[in-house]
């Protein structure tokens, strides 16, 4: 399987056009962007197709204001308690 590195994941973000919300951590208040989002979002041995499949996703997660997002040093903590 191919990986997908992020110059890849940055381009694929752009032909979905990315999205103009602006997130801020729900833990320390810190500004997100969705690049990173994705980045932590997105398994990297999955061809191109599953890559659109999950930056669509990721865009709905993102754009939800009911769902709680985590910077990558919140995400981190989290996921090690
Ligand atoms: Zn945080």
């Amino acid at each position: 399987m191919k990986k997908i590195s992020i110059y890849s994941l940055s381009s694929v973000i752009k032909t979905f056009g990315g999205t103009t919300i602006k997130r801020k951590c729900w833990k320390c208040n810190s500004n997100l962007l969705f690049f990173y989002f994705c980045a932590k979002n997105i398994t990297y041995n999955i061809n191109k197709v599953d890559v659109e499949k999950d930056v669509e996703k990721a865009k709905k997660i993102w754009n939800n204001p009911h769902i709680q997002v985590l910077c990558c040093n919140c995400f981190d903590v989290h996921n090690k308690s």
